[in-house]
């Protein structure tokens, strides 16, 4: 059977069988080292595990089905996968990065990446007109994209700023840890290499850090990537790796009920006499919310923010009032979490200090909502 939906692809992991056994389910590989042919060769393809144990191959191979592309990597987290393809780049090439994005990247694009002679301009990547304007031809090389960004939700033109970046020969990175493979395809839109914390949605389970890349072609790129990932070894444990596929084989289901419940909370709270504003890319009334409809199908994620009318305090006050809410930080888990974003961040935050970063999980729409509820409640207006 050809053409498989992403349903089925992601449900049976491909369908793969653990052929010594016959058990549905993939052994985890722990062997670090691989016997060599007595005439010197090592025809089993594998010579040590660093980058070669076999337990990635069934979550790289799920993933680049999902997101149509040629290859993918595993990484130890999501900011070894995202750091290992500015570490192919070369110094003095040109970047140019959202504005509003995943802060501990931003922090090493600004603290690291630019000592190794990376020139880095950080931008409204929502803005068409501001990325014509920044791109320094033949300089600019990687034009980073995160959408939704975080923690404004902030969305970027994937297909429109690929055709900008693509005709000044910029390659498009694109963060769709928040969209996932479920709701957003970069690759189909035009995207070079697509980036994922899989510690978030993919894995799903706020039990493992790990991370991804997939290529949309395999070019000296993507392969000097590959070397970087088996010379600094940044990679995933083998137990890891396996979990990872155990994570995704629910994806779409878990995705899609966050989503569904999103959109409820964020159009109940939306008229909120104690809230200021929900940020959801699903309100119409949202910025980036016809960019998002378009290149987003069945749904706009599981993550949104809401400010606070009485400001910082009041916000502080309702995360330390819910009782069902986790509050933590990360995100993409069953689990919901709630998170005053601006004391995680600290100086150089977009976040405003009313601002409560919420990541919907798979509990009851209504458990949810009455819990916000009775956490404003109690905080003086
Ligand atoms: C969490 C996150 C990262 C970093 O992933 P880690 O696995 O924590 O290193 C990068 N981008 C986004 C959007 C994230 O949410």
């Amino acid at each position: 059977m050809k053409n498989k939906s992403p349903e089925s692809i992601a449900a049976q992991a491909l369908g793969w069988i653990d052929e010594k056994t016959k058990g549905v389910v993939e052994p985890i590989y722990t062997s670090t080292t691989f016997i060599r042919d007595s005439d010197n060769q090592y025809r089993s393809g594998r010579v040590y595990a660093r980058d070669q144990n076999p337990t990635f191959d069934q979550a790289e191979a799920v993933l680049s089905a999902l997101e149509g592309g040629h290859a993918s990597l595993l990484f130890a987290s999501g900011m070894a996968s995202a750091t290992a393809v500015f570490q192919a780049l070369a110094p003095g090439d040109h970047v140019l990065a959202p504005k509003v994005m995943y802060w501990s990247l931003r922090n090493w694009l600004k603290n690291f990446a630019t000592h190794w002679g990376l020139l880095i301009d950080f931008i409204d990547m929502d803005s068409p007109d501001a990325v014509r304007a920044a791109i320094r031809p033949k300089l600019t090389k990687l034009v980073w994209i995160e959408t939704p960004a975080n923690p404004l939700w902030t969305i970027t033109d994937i297909a429109l700023i690929c055709e900008i970046a693509h005709a000044h020969g910029a390659m498009v990175v694109v963060d769709s840890t928040v969209a996932t493979p479920v709701l957003s395809q970069p690759l189909k839109l035009g995207a070079d290499i697509v980036m994922h914390a899989a510690t978030k949605y993919l894995n799903g389970h706020s039990d493992v850090i790990a991370g991804t890349l997939t290529t949309r072609e395999d070019n000296p790129t993507w392969q000097r990537i590959r070397s970087i990932r088996a010379q600094l070894g940044g990679v995933l444990g083998p137990f890891e790796a396996w979990l990872l596929t155990r994570g995704m084989r629910t994806l779409y289901p878990r995705v899609r009920t966050a989503c569904a419940s999103a959109q409820a909370i964020a159009e109940h709270f939306a008229a909120h006499p104690r809230v200021a504003e929900v940020m959801y890319p699903g309100l119409p009334s949202f910025a980036g919310h016809a960019v998002a409809a378009k290149q987003m199908t069945g749904g706009f994620g599981g993550m949104m923010s809401i400010r606070i009318k009485a400001g910082e305090g009041a916000a502080i006050a309702t995360a330390a009032n819910v009782q069902l809410w986790k509050r933590a930080t990360s995100l993409g888990g069953v689990e919901s979490l709630i998170e005053h974003r601006a004391s995680v961040e600290g100086p150089g935050t977009p976040a405003p200090t009313d601002l409560l970063r919420l990541s919907v999980g798979i509990e009851a729409t209504g458990d949810l909502i009455d819990d916000l509820e009775q956490a404003l409640e109690m905080v003086v207006a």
